[in-house]
């Protein structure tokens, strides 16, 4: 137990949060990103359709990926509120898009993709809303393309990305559960991630590395999304 607490410290100190680390957020951001994640993290609606979509008033950040990356387990750990999106092994709120306002930001958490055992009405109407929520938002600033740190980019996760592109809509990769992965295969895996994100035209060039289970890489995140806060 003792040797595997060791073993994750150092590979954690040999990591940064960001790749490439060009400019890693200063001791200000990382406070304002801080601040902004301590307000009140208020539910705003869940939309399973169009018309439920609330108006896009503030600016928004929305969490995308497959379903099972640590997407409810991230924002958990992003708020520091253990509650607020739920955590789950199993594809289950396979339809509804999720908004929670964080002072002036709204954080949007989508529904999962590849979730093959979903009944086909579920995925039906995932295909339907997602992709129209990406294409047509106004305030959405930026997206978040969670990726699990031990597999890297899968097909859903490729055809999505060229979603992206098409509709303009910057995205960020976030590496998720990196605890779960030795340093020397996770730079592989970032450097080669960071070779395929080169030839989208939407995605940006930092790749953020995080862990829910250690806090790894949460602050410099929440300082990269409190630069979008109004
Ligand atoms: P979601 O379906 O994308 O919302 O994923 P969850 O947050 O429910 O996480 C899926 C599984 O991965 C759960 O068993 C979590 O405990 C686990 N998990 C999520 N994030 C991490 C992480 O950073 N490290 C580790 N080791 N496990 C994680």
């Amino acid at each position: 137990m003792g040797d595997y607490a060791q073993r994750r410290r150092d590979r954690e100190e040999n990591l940064a949060p960001l790749h490439p680390p060009e400019p890693a957020p200063d001791a200000a951001a990382i406070e304002a990103g801080r601040r902004l994640f301590a307000h009140e993290c208020r539910f705003v609606i869940a939309a399973a359709e169009p018309a439920q979509l609330p108006l896009d008033e503030l600016p928004e950040v929305a969490f995308f990926g497959r379903s099972n990356v640590g997407k409810s387990s991230l924002l958990n750990a992003l708020t520091g509120r253990n509650a607020l999106a739920r955590v789950s092994n199993t594809p289950g709120r396979t339809r509804q898009i999720v908004f929670f306002a964080l002072d002036q930001l709204m954080l949007v958490d989508l529904p999962g993709y590849g979730f093959a055992q979903a009944p086909k009405k579920e995925i039906g109407s995932w295909q339907k809303l997602v992709p129209l929520y990406a294409r047509g938002r106004a305030g959405l600033k930026r997206a978040l393309l969670l990726i699990d740190a031990r597999h890297g980019f899968m097909a859903g996760d490729r055809q999505f990305m060229k979603l992206l592109d098409e509709a303009a809509v910057s995205y960020q990769v976030v590496l998720t559960k990196c605890d779960k992965v030795p340093a020397a295969e996770l730079e592989a895996r970032i450097a080669a991630m960071a070779a395929e994100l080169a030839k989208h035209p939407a995605a940006h060039p930092q790749i953020h590395v995080t862990s829910a289970v250690t806090g790894f890489g949460i602050p410099e995140l929440r300082a990269s999304l409190a630069a979008f806060a109004g």
